[in-house]
């Protein structure tokens, strides 16, 4: 069977980065920048002050002291948005407000509450050195420069970076669209009550989360009853977004077609077990030049293995340079067990102390309990026939970046 690593390896293999498009700032943050950001323009554009203060020549402050201050002769005044109306000569100086352009000829500012006022005339108590207080124009970004590479997932300070360049519409990639297709003779959906024996499709709805978290848009194509007629018919709808990602249906039950009809429709598969707790009977392939994930149907082996396969796939599709979660070490608080023959992805909680993160199980971990994953801050990676005790370091998969920062049972 399979190794996680080696399927993930043959997913990666298989899919292709999607193109690209245009939005507008606003709707740019978390998207993926699918162009190389040069600077147009130096910021800040020209040298300017970074206090309330006046612009002078400082050769003119040379042998200013307290008791025999330099007198300058003011001009007038440069707030921010305006320009000085003349250069500054000898013995002249202009006040001058923060983000101000630094008037010609001026090489310092002196802060306001070092210097003394007698109408027209500052006095100015000290020398001043070439620069105090001057932001030179490009000492931020040149002109040319490159400043956001292909990849980068646009956050605020990008997006700011954008804005002071003047560019209101930035290229992204396209996010991946998902079909999202769950099969089950026993589901309904929520605009039904359960009959009996049947149950609520759940599925469904955390795989298009999943998707939406990253980075894709979900499409949904409903339920699948058992019959080779209802799957063909909507694994065909599907064939109208990027990927393809099926729950249940793919064990070797009378009543698991998922991947008879897959290869009846044409698809090529790659793989359909992998030898991972939960999740064993998963499925990939391509249809019709799509990715196909044929994920199992238990809530608990649908996420993890979305987390594991489909998540990694998406971001590569969506253009993402990190297509994996972070992983920590964090140390045992209670027994992690792992028996059988497979690797286990066993849901736990995070917290810290000391420093140190420690993981606990969130309970009970039969791939039917979602409990088990609304609880989870990560996935234990426990190898097989193994059980991590008290105290003991494991590698945690986080499956989000934040969680408490103390064990009071929060
Ligand atoms: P299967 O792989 O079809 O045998 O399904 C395995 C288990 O997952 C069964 O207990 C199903 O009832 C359950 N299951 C399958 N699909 C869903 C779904 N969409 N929502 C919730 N549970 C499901
Ligand atoms: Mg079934």
């Amino acid at each position: 069977m399979l190794s996680v690593e080696e399927a993930l390896t043959r997913v990666l293999a298989r899919i292709p980065v999607l193109g690209s498009e245009t939005v507008e700032l606003t709707a740019a943050l978390g998207r993926v920048l699918a162009e190389l950001l040069t600077a147009g323009r130096d910021l800040p554009p020209w040298d300017n002050s970074s206090m309330d203060g006046y612009a002078l020549r400082v050769t003119d402050t040379l042998r200013a002291t307290r008791e025999q201050p330099a007198r300058l002769t003011l001009l007038g005044e440069v707030p921010a948005g305006a320009v000085a109306e003349r250069p500054v000569a000898p013995g002249e100086a202009y006040r001058i407000l923060t983000g101000a352009p630094m008037p010609r000829g001026a090489d310092g500012v002196i802060p306001q509450e070092d210097v003394r006022r007698e109408g027209e005339v500052v006095l100015v108590p000290r020398p001043v050195t070439r620069g105090d207080f001057v932001r030179l124009g490009g000492e931020d970004i040149r002109t040319g420069d490159p400043v956001l590479a292909p990849g980068t997932v646009l956050g605020p300070a990008a997006l700011g970076v954008l804005a002071a360049l003047g560019r209101p519409i930035v290229r992204v990639y396209q996010r991946p669209r998902v079909a999202i297709l769950s099969t089950g003779d026993e589901l309904v959906d929520l605009d039904a009550s359960p009959g009996p024996g049947q149950i609520h499709n759940s599925n469904t709805y955390t795989l298009a989360a999943q998707v939406r978290e990253a980075g894709g848009v979900a499409v949904n194509l409903g339920i699948a009853r058992d019959t080779r007629e209802d799957l063909k018919e909507r694994f065909r709808w599907g064939l109208a977004a990027d990927v393809l990602v099926s729950s249940a249906g793919v064990s070797v039950g009378d009543r698991d077609l998922v991947r008879d009809v897959m290869e009846k429709l044409g698809a090529e598969l790659d793989f359909w077990k992998v030898s991972m707790r939960p999740g064993k009977p998963i499925t990939f392939g391509q249809l019709a030049g799509r990715p196909f994930f044929g994920l199992p149907g238990n809530p608990v082996s649908s996420m993890v293995t979305f987390e594991l396969f489909v998540r990694p796939a998406l971001r590569r599709m969506g253009g993402h340079r990190r297509v994996l979660r972070p992983q920590v070490r964090a140390w045992a608080v209670e027994p992690i067990d792992n028996p059988g023959p497979r690797r286990g992805y066993l849901r736990v909680r995070l917290s810290e102390e000391d420093g140190r993160l420690l993981a606990r199980p969130t309970g009970e971990q039969g791939s039917a309990m979602l409990r088990s994953m609304l609880l989870a801050d990560g996935l234990a990676v426990v190898l097989p026939d193994t059980r991590i005790e008290r105290g003991q370091p494991v590698d945690v998969i986080l499956l989000h970046s934040e969680w408490p920062v103390s064990t009071d049972g929060a």
